[in-house]
């Protein structure tokens, strides 16, 4: 299999064993006293291998909160000292990096907003050159799988081999429960096309709020995913950032103790009927698309003899009437409604386009 990045995988510089890898800790350092308290707290949770706190802080207005900065960083340090977990902050210019490198961070991430930047991702790629760090890269705000990947990999051509990508959803338009709606297709196309690179769920950035917590770091783990990120704060109710999203120490050991953690692989007769169960699906898809090619090749028999007849492409009282009728049809056989009205607007679309090709095709 081709693979997109040249990477030391995760399991030899991270000992999470066959569990998914858990980085907590609070969205901003605030104090010292808040730091190491919830340090301690999260030591005690056994998953929980990396401890988090934003430094300095982008804010989407000015005047808010803008992190302790520098001498955050001595806090950390005194976290990884006192209770030996990892400590990771977000890097977003060289000058963070310098500062991270030099007080003794052992990761960093890059931002959401910094990840659409190709000239800042670049920046800081060139500032990590030729260290071992290892480099976690958020996906950008807008739902762009190729932005993703191309800060994964200018940060990759730098020499780093240690790398993740974390998942903290993407900006919606649209009305959705979550902060940032999770669009799971992305990550799991990311996951398909670059299978050896792992990738880490930042649950509180896509819920927003700490009731969807829990949901959503199954739906995590049940797509495999490699770990969990998760804001976590001695006194969420008092915290200066992202206040709705955070949760106590306690909070999480619970949420982590009721995660179901499946196996990727079952017993031997399990397996076995997976793979007749996956064989089905694999003649019913072979002849979905024998028959939406047959649907196809007399589509563009209607075009020709609609040509032929210097007859428009677009029949509209025809579709309205293909759309009522389908929708009927497949909510009686169980399909939702949504899925039938995708579906038909895919096989529409591409309908007409091969009619236009008809069309413009010289006789
Ligand atoms: C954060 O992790 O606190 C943060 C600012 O995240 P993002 O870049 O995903 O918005
Ligand atoms: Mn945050």
């Amino acid at each position: 299999m081709q693979h997109c990045f040249d990477i030391e995988p995760m399991s030899q510089w991270m000992p999470c064993g066959d569990k998914p890898c858990i980085i907590a800790g609070p969205c901003s350092a605030e104090s010292e006293e808040q730091v190491i308290e919830t340090a301690r707290e999260l030591a005690k949770i056994p998953m929980v291998k990396v401890f988090r706190a934003g430094l300095w802080k982008p804010r989407t207005r000015p005047g808010a909160f803008e992190g302790v900065g520098d001498k955050g960083l001595d806090w950390l340090i005194r976290v990884k000292q006192e209770t030996g977990l990892k400590i990771t902050t977000e890097v977003a210019n060289p000058i963070h990096v310098e500062k991270a490198l030099a007080a003794g961070i052992d990761m960093v991430w890059l931002g959401a907003r910094t990840v659409v930047n190709p000239f800042s991702i670049q920046e800081i790629g060139e500032a990590l050159k030729g260290t071992e760090i290892p480099v976690m890269v958020k996906n950008p705000l807008n739902p762009d799988l190729t932005t993703w990947m191309g800060a994964l990999e200018r940060i990759n051509r730098m020499g780093i081999r240690k790398l993740v990508a974390i998942h903290r959803g993407f900006s919606y338009y649209k009305h959705s429960p979550y902060r940032n709606d999770p669009m799971w297709e992305i990550p799991i196309e990311l996951k398909r096309l670059c299978p050896e690179l792992p990738v880490i769920v930042d649950s509180s950035h896509i819920c927003g709020k700490t009731e969807l917590l829990s949901s959503i770091s199954q739906r995590a783990i049940d797509l495999e995913m490699n770990g969990l990120m998760i804001e976590v704060h001695i006194q969420p109710k008092e915290a200066l950032t992202d206040r709705q999203q955070q949760i106590t120490p306690e909070q999480l050991n619970l949420l982590l103790a009721e995660l179901i953690l499946r196996k990727p692989l079952g017993s031997a007769e399990f397996q076995s009927s997976l793979e007749a169960f996956r064989s089905e699906i694999d003649k019913i898809d072979q002849q979905l698309m024998d028959i939406i090619a047959q649907r196809m090749a007399i589509v563009d028999q209607i075009g020709n003899y609609k040509k032929a007849n210097k007859i428009t492409i677009l029949q509209l009282k025809r579709w309205n009437q293909i759309f009522r009728e389908r929708i009927e049809n497949g909510q009686e056989l169980g399909l939702t409604r949504e899925f039938i009205m995708k579906l038909l607007e895919v096989v529409h679309e591409e309908s007409i386009q091969r009619q236009i090709d008809v069309m413009n095709k010289k006789d």
